[in-house]
């Protein structure tokens, strides 16, 4: 039996009592939290004593909603068009790509604290085994659309039935070779894409696939007004009432954005269930859906998966937001201590919260005896985060994954005093750059109209 024992901590369990310990311990035994509190009884010599003096210690990060398209950044925020551009980049990954990339992702993952992720991603097969070597916790989905993503760039949509067979073999293979493996930290979970890039029989197949694994599903929902606007074109409704009569909308399914969701939509998904992963959209009315009791919880989505930077995203989102809606129910009203969501409800989203939106709330998400040991601890002596006297808000406002200088999960060190344990991060770093230079120059050679504005744009 391995241990680990925490002390002298500033130990933020986000439990659903929210128990604090100013000056408190965490005991790990193997890959579970055995006792947390202002003192433990750690075993004799455990193998492994953690002064936390100055160290905030809390669950790691559960990011509910992302992908890959990391591997595009600096192209991804500079050309025009997401339709025109980045979708149909997207198009020229490979499935081979992942033994290079991979890596590179679990790392920017792990070195901001995000123990578990929930990440959707056309070659899964090669995330698995990135997860695997590199020791975080991943709810997998291969996901599943099938549209000409180059007609798609037109506005055209052309639905591809080899396309969508391939797509549903890559997610049930998924199922077959990675569900629960690597020690239980790989679990699968079926995505239909978005209910304009799946057709309603690759949901119905999802969703008999789910039930008889007895695994949950995930979703794009109105994240688009071309998802709208195409749902509405072939079946007359808005996504998610498509989806209610479908039949796939229950409490194992988790939508992402909402955005566009109307009021009885969202009274569809309070009544069954459904949870929503909230991203940085400044339109979403994020404490309407949390005052209505809807599971909610956070994901970084696209090109980065700083979860400090996505809580600070999210709250300025909701103060955009409050100030174009007024400010009764608003962070801008008078009262800071008022103010809603609170810092504490923002870091909790980003753990519990998210863990219960998964469905995982009984493994992970906050520090409780025999709950899996997933830890971070978050370096305070670093001048924007000491001197304070509330360390929770200033993790929420100031804090960055730089900060974060441990991480653990499942027992295992990931990160140890600010180094990465598992990944040669060079190694990583400079192998994927190359990978992704020659994804990209492959795109621009055949798209030389992208070519030419990018050229424009950036001549050096
Ligand atoms: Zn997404």
């Amino acid at each position: 039996m391995t241990s680990i024992h925490i002390k002298n901590a500033f130990v933020a369990t986000m439990d659903k009592q929210k128990h604090v310990y100013p000056s408190g311990e965490v005991l790990i035994e193997d890959d579970h939290i055995v006792e947390v509190g202002k003192k433990v009884k750690p075993p004799r010599s455990p193998e492994y004593t953690l002064d936390a003096e100055n160290k905030v210690v809390m669950p790691g990060f559960i990011n509910a909603h992302t992908h890959l398209q990391q591997y595009f950044r600096g192209v991804y925020e500079l050309m025009g068009d997401f339709f025109e551009t980045n979708l149909p980049l997207e198009g020229y990954r490979r499935e081979e790509q992942m033994d290079t990339l991979g890596a590179a992702s679990c790392a920017e993952l792990i070195y901001g604290g995000c123990t578990t992720s929930m990440l959707v991603y056309t070659y899964p097969d090669g995330w698995a085994k990135a997860v695997n070597e590199a020791g975080n916790r991943c709810i997998i989905a291969g996901d599943i659309e099938h549209v000409d993503l180059e007609k798609l760039s037109v506005g055209v949509f052309e639905y591809l039935p080899d396309k969508r067979d391939k797509a549903i073999k890559r997610a049930t293979d998924l199922y077959t070779n990675w569900h629960g493996k690597a020690a239980g930290r790989i679990t699968t979970i079926m995505c239909p894409k978005a209910p304009d890039m799946a057709e309603p029989e690759v949901y119905h197949k999802c969703k008999d696939f789910a039930e008889k694994h007895d695994l949950r599903m995930t979703t794009h929902l109105s994240q688009s007004m071309r998802e709208y606007r195409q749902v509405m074109k072939l079946y007359g409704k808005t996504p998610p009432q498509h989806l209610y009569d479908l039949g796939v909308m229950d409490e194992k399914l988790s939508g992402a954005h909402l955005t566009y969701a109307t009021e009885k939509d969202i009274q569809l998904v309070q009544k069954t269930g459904m949870a929503i992963l909230h991203c940085h959209a400044v339109e979403n009315p994020l404490n309407m859906w949390i005052d209505r009791g809807i599971p909610v919880g956070f994901g970084t989505d696209d090109y980065f998966h700083n979860m400090n930077d996505l809580l600070r995203e999210v709250r300025q989102g909701q103060m955009t937001r409050a100030r174009l809606v007024g400010g009764a129910d608003s962070m801008i009203n008078d009262s800071r201590r008022t103010a809603r969501p609170s810092f504490y409800d923002l870091l909790e989203r980003a753990t519990r919260g998210g863990a219960e939106a998964l469905g995982i709330a009984d493994k992970v998400g906050s520090l409780e005896p025999g709950k899996k040991a997933d830890i971070i601890t978050i370096n305070m002596l670093n001048p924007y985060l000491t001197p304070t006297r509330e360390p929770l808000t200033s993790v929420l406002l100031y804090a960055n994954p730089g900060d974060i200088d441990n991480v653990i999960c499942d027992g295992k060190w990931l990160k140890k005093d600010g180094e990465m344990q598992t990944i040669d991060i060079k190694k990583a770093l400079t192998t994927a750059q190359k990978t992704c230079d020659a994804i990209i120059d492959n795109f621009f050679e055949e798209h030389l109209d992208q070519k030419k504005i990018w050229q424009c744009e950036f001549p050096y």
